[in-house]
C-alpha cells in the first residue's frame, strides 16, 4: 500500500488483507473471536495484540481493520475506529474525551440525536455545554474557555447548510487547549480537508454517502493513532459499539465507488440549483456551490465544491411543500442522505419536528422547507420532476 496514491487508487485498495485463498472481493471474516496456537500465544496476544493479530471482535476483526485503513487512507489520517452507528461514533469520540468537570462549546445547529448527546447527557455526567451559533466566530471565540476540553460542530450543518470555518474555530481551540471533534458527514469524506484544517477528530455517520446505497447502518472516528488508539479504543471497545463484519464489509465496497458517486450527484445538485434558483414558487435555493449562497467562498475553501445536498423553501409554507412532496414522482420521501436514490425530507415536520418553535425560527426551518439529498439519477429527469410538482 502507498501512501503517494492517488485518491481513486486508495479507495480501491488501501487496507486490504488476502487470506491464504488469494480472495479479490475483501472477505468478510464474520466471526467474533480467534483461535490460537497454544496456551502461550494467548497469554502474548493478551498482553499485545499486533497490528493483525485479534482476539475479539468487539476489540477489532479483519474486515473491519480493512474498512478502518481505507477510510483513514482516504481522510488522511494515521489510524481510525469504526462503530456501529453515526451516533456510536459521535456518542464515542465525545465520551471518551471527557469526564465531570470539563466544559464544552457545541455549534447549536445538530442532528437531532447529536443534539441530544450534547444538551441532555453530557450535563447528567458532569459536562457543561456552551452552544453558540457555529457560523459566528466572535460568538466561539466569546464562548472557548481554559477548561474548554472539546469544541464539537456539524462542519456543514443540516437542513439550512451553514458552514462552520474549520480552520479559525480549530485556531481559537488550540489556543486555548481545546480538541476540535467535527461531524463531517455533510461535507462527505470525498471533499473533506477537516485533518489538514485543524480538526482532531473526525466522525462520520457511514449511513449516509459511505454506503450510499442505503443498507446498514455504520459510523467511524478518525484521527491521530495516539487519540484513536489510546483515547477512543479503549472506551469504545469495552462499551459495545463496535461495527459488525458484515457492515464493514458493505462500507468497504462502499468506499470503492464513494468518490464516482458524490462527484456525480455533486454535479447533479449544482445544476438543480441552478435550474431552480430563480423559480417563482420558490423563496429560497439553499446550496453551497452557489454564489448567492452567504458562504459561498468559505465552501469552496473548505470543501472546493458544493457538496450532494440542497434545501429549497417552497412558497405557501406547510400546504406548499406538502404539495410539491406528494407530486414529486422521481425522489422519494424519507430521511436518509447521501443515497443513490433522492431523498425529499420536510424537515420542520420530520427530522426536526421536535424543535421548539423558537429554535426552528433562528435555524431558518420554516414550513415551506424541503432538503433535497441528490442522488444518483439522470439529472435532467430530476429536474423535470421539480418542475412539474413547482408548476
Ligand atoms: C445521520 C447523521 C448522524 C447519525 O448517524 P447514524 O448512522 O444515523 O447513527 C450524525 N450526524 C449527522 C450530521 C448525520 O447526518
Amino acid at each position: 500500500m502507498s501512501n503517494d496514491w492517488h485518491k481513486s487508487t486508495k479507495a480501491v485498495h488501501s487496507g486490504t488483507k488476502r487470506s491464504q485463498f488469494g480472495e479479490v472481493s475483501e472477505s468478510i471474516f464474520m466471526t467474533q473471536g480467534f483461535v490460537y496456537d497454544s496456551a502461550e500465544q494467548a497469554e502474548a496476544r493478551f498482553e499485545s495484540a499486533g497490528p493483525d493479530e485479534f482476539i475479539y471482535a468487539r476489540y477489532g476483526n479483519p474486515t473491519v481493520a480493512m474498512f478502518e485503513e481505507r477510510i483513514a487512507a482516504l481522510e488522511g489520517t494515521e489510524d481510525a475506529f469504526a462503530t456501529a452507528s453515526g451516533m456510536a461514533a459521535v456518542n464515542g469520540a465525545m465520551m471518551s474525551l471527557l469526564k465531570a468537570g470539563d466544559h464544552v462549546v457545541s455549534a447549536r445547529a445538530l442532528f437531532g440525536s447529536c443534539l441530544y448527546i450534547a444538551e441532555e447527557i453530557l450535563p447528567r455526567f458532569g459536562v457543561e455545554v456552551t452552544f453558540v451559533d457555529g457560523s459566528d466566530l466572535s460568538a466561539w471565540e466569546a464562548a472557548i474557555r481554559p477548561d474548554t476540553r472539546a469544541v464539537f460542530f456539524e462542519s456543514l450543518s443540516n437542513p439550512t447548510l451553514e458552514f462552520v470555518d474549520i480552520a479559525a474555530v480549530s485556531k481559537l481551540a488550540h489556543a486555548h487547549g481545546a480538541l476540535v471533534v467535527c461531524d463531517n458527514v455533510f461535507a462527505t469524506p470525498v471533499y473533506s480537508k477537516a485533518v489538514a484544517q485543524g480538526a482532531d477528530l473526525v466522525v462520520y455517520s457511514a449511513t449516509k454517502h459511505i454506503d450510499g446505497q442505503g443498507r446498514a447502518l455504520g459510523g467511524v472516528i478518525l484521527g491521530s493513532r495516539e487519540l484513536i488508539r489510546k483515547t477512543v479504543e479503549p472506551y469504545m471497545k469495552h462499551t459495545g459499539g463496535s461495527m459488525s463484519p458484515f457492515t464493514a464489509w458493505i462500507m468497504l465496497k462502499g468506499l470503492e465507488t464513494m468518490r464516482l458517486r458524490v462527484r456525480e450527484q455533486t454535479a447533479s445538485a449544482l445544476k438543480i440549483a441552478q435550474r431552480l434558483e430563480t423559480h417563482p414558487n420558490l423563496s429560497r435555493v439553499i446550496y453551497p456551490g452557489l454564489h448567492s449562497h452567504p458562504q459561498h467562498d468559505l465552501a469552496m475553501v473548505q470543501m472546493g465544491a458544493g457538496g450532494t445536498m440542497l434545501a429549497i423553501e417552497v412558497k405557501g409554507g406547510k400546504e406548499g411543500s406538502y404539495k410539491f412532496l406528494n407530486t414529486c414522482t422521481v425522489g422519494i420521501i424519507s430521511n436518509n442522505l447521501g443515497d443513490a436514490k433522492t431523498i425529499l425530507t420536510p424537515p420542520a415536520f420530520t427530522t426536526h419536528q421536535r424543535l421548539p418553535q423558537d429554535q426552528k425560527d433562528a435555524l431558518g426551518i420554516t414550513p415551506g422547507l424541503v432538503r433535497i439529498s441528490v442522488g444518483l439519477e439522470d439529472a435532467d429527469d430530476l429536474i423535470a420532476d421539480f418542475l412539474q410538482a413547482l408548476s
